[in-house]
C-alpha cells in the first residue's frame, strides 16, 4: 500500500521549474530516498509534501483518503535542514515543546537516550556542537512516534558511528513500527540504506527503484556511476 502519491507534480519558482512533472509513489513501511545534488529540489518536494509549500501544477496524495490535515499532522514527523530549534532553550525543554503538542511527553527520555543528549539535556541549544544540534532536531521529529517522517539531510556533520545508529533506528521503525521514511540525502553511500530511490536532477526525476535495481539497470557497480550514466 503506498501511503504517498505524487503525480506530475511542477513547482514553479521565478519562472523556473524547480520541480518538474514529476511522479513518484512511496510504499508504507519503506524508507525511502531522495537522492540529488544540492539544489535538485529535494527540499522543495519534502516541503511540498508537508503542506508548508504550494505547488503550481500536479496532485499529492498523503497517508489516508478522508483523513483530515489535522489528523495527518498527528502523524507526521519532520526534521527540516536548517535547524527549527529555539536557541535559548535547553535541550530538554526543545523536545519537551514538541512532545507537548502531541501528548507525547512520555517518549522524552526514551529519545533523549536515543540521541545521546541525556547528558547535556539542561544545556542551551546556543551552546551546543552542530552535530549536537542536529542530534536534538532529530529528537524533536521523533519524539511522538510519527508514522510518516520526513528527514531532510539528516546526518550532516553527525560522527560516522552515530551516523550509523541513526541508521539502525532508521531501520528498525520502518521494519517493526511500520513507520514510513523520507529522506533526502546528496551522500552517494548513504542511499544504500534506503529500500527505494528517487533520484531527481534539475527537479526531474531521473530513475526510480532500488539499489540493485538502479545498478543493473545502468551496469554500474557504484550509485555514483549510475546517477552519472542516467544524467546523460
Ligand atoms: P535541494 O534540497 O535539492 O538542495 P532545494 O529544493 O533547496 O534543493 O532548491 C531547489 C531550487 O529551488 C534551487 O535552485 C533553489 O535556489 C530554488 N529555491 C528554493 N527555494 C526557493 C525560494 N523560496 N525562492 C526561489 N527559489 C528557491
Amino acid at each position: 500500500m503506498n501511503i504517498i502519491e505524487v503525480t506530475n507534480l511542477t513547482k514553479t519558482f521565478s519562472g523556473i521549474n524547480v520541480i518538474d512533472d514529476l511522479s513518484l509513489s512511496i510504499k508504507k513501511g519503506s524508507i525511502y530516498g531522495l537522492l540529488g545534488p544540492n539544489g535538485s529540489g529535494k527540499t522543495t518536494l519534502i516541503r511540498i509534501l508537508l503542506g508548508i509549500l504550494n505547488y503550481d501544477k500536479g496532485e499529492i496524495f498523503i497517508i489516508k483518503k478522508g483523513m483530515s490535515s489535522k489528523e495527518t499532522l498527528k502523524n507526521i514527523g519532520y526534521m527540516p535542514q536548517q535547524s527549527s530549534l529555539y536557541q535559548d532553550l535547553t535541550v530538554f525543554d526543545n523536545i519537551k515543546f514538541f512532545a507537548s503538542i502531541y501528548n507525547a511527553e512520555k517518549n522524552i527520555n526514551f529519545i533523549l537516550d536515543l540521541v545521546e543528549l541525556d547528558e547535556i539535556k539542561n544545556k542551551k541549544v546556543s551552546r551546543l556542537s552542530g552535530g549536537m544540534k542536529q542530534r536534538c532536531s532529530l529528537a524533536c521529529a521523533l519524539v511522538h512516534k510519527p508514522k510518516l517522517l520526513f528527514l531532510d539531510e539528516p546526518t550532516v556533520g553527525v560522527d560516522p558511528l552515530l551516523r550509523a545508529q541513526f541508521w539502525s533506528y532508521f531501520n528498525e521503525i520502518s521494519k517493526n513500527n511500520d513507520t514510513t521514511i523520507v529522506v533526502s540525502s546528496h551522500v552517494m553511500d548513504e542511499a544504500e540504506h534506503c529500500d527505494k530511490l528517487a533520484l531527481i536532477r534539475f527537479g526531474k526525476l531521473i530513475a526510480e527503484g532500488s539499489v540493485s535495481h538502479l545498478l543493473e539497470k545502468t551496469n554500474s557497480n557504484n550509485l555514483e556511476n549510475a546517477f552519472l550514466k542516467l544524467s546523460k
